[in-house]
């Protein structure tokens, strides 16, 4: 508790600084300047990337669209402090990652990011809760096996799984499999959720849930990025950033943005209608 409020007043501080010398400017979860990607395979350059120059604030809730090839991917590894541009710069959180060693690099990537995958990516015969609970293995050495179970279940409940704490993988729908896996990205209280395609095995119905999700937690102050291939999905986003060949074409903020409340009280509605046709 202490080193927790310890953390907190450093804060606090750090923003006081902050808006002192700059009020009001918010520090980007994400700064991109002229982010190249060049994967050598042999003989061959691939020029995946090009030149992106991109900000994320905190708080937006971004969606990246565009072709298979287009670069999405690498831009998605670099933002997750997977990977390091081949030149350009690239700043989490005010932090340029060129100057951090490969494990400095790893530790900011396991506290301050969370990843939702389109293959939800479960270990099979774990519970529910354990998974969840996995990412603090790696990253919260000073929290006890109680503190953890409670984080893990607190998380489980922000998806409104509570009650499936005990279930394998098999016992769950896709989506609340995709639901497990968003608590297990949340566990650490990341600032940066990053999704590729988490409702690319999924249903309509089930997709527009898993956007509900996510809407929430953005509603609550979390900044998400995730790739999507379908428009559909990308207007219950904030934003909307369009790669081709490596460079982005298109950066707009949605219009009539989508909201997961309504349109699932729409689908609930026709149900009703067809059946009582
Ligand atoms: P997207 O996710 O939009 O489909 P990617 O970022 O995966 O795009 O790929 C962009 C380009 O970089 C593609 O031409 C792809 O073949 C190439 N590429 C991606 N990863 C590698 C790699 N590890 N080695 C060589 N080429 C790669
Ligand atoms: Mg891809």
């Amino acid at each position: 508790m202490a080193a927790r409020s310890a953390v907190r007043a450093d804060e606090r501080n750090r923003l006081a600084i902050q808006n002192l010398t700059y009020p009001n400017v918010a520090i980007p979860i994400v700064q991109l300047e002229e982010f190249r990607k060049t994967y050598v395979s042999g003989e061959v350059e691939v020029h995946a990337v090009r030149g992106v120059t991109l900000t994320i604030q905190p708080g937006e809730f971004v969606a990246i669209m565009g072709a298979s090839g287009s670069g999405k991917s690498t831009m998605m590894n670099t933002l997750g402090c997977l990977d390091r541009p081949t030149s350009g710069h690239f700043l989490f959180d005010g932090v340029n990652i060129d100057e951090l060693s490969r494990d400095e690099l790893a530790d900011l990537r396991n506290r301050k990011i969370g990843f939702v995958f389109q293959g939800f990516n479960l270990l099979a015969r774990t519970t529910a809760l354990e998974n969840v609970e996995l990412p603090m293995l790696y990253c919260r050495p000073g929290v006890s096996g109680r503190g953890q179970r409670e984080r893990g279940e607190k998380a489980l409940a922000l998806v409104g799984l509570a009650d499936r704490a005990d279930h394998t993988p098999s016992r769950l729908s896709g989506g609340q499999q995709q639901r497990v896996a968003i608590a297990r990205a949340l566990v650490n209280e990341p600032k940066l959720l990053l999704a590729d395609e988490p409702t690319g095995n999924l249903d309509s119905r089930t997709s527009i849930e898993i956007m509900g999700i996510f809407q929430e937690l953005n509603d609550q102050g979390m900044t998400v990025v995730m790739v999507t291939h379908e428009l559909d999905i990308a207007r219950y986003c904030r934003r909307v950033v369009v790669m081709r060949d490596g460079l982005v074409r298109n950066d707009d903020a949605v219009k009539d943005r989508f909201l997961a409340t309504e349109e699932l009280a729409k689908l609930h509605a026709e149900q009703k209608a067809v059946q009582l046709a």
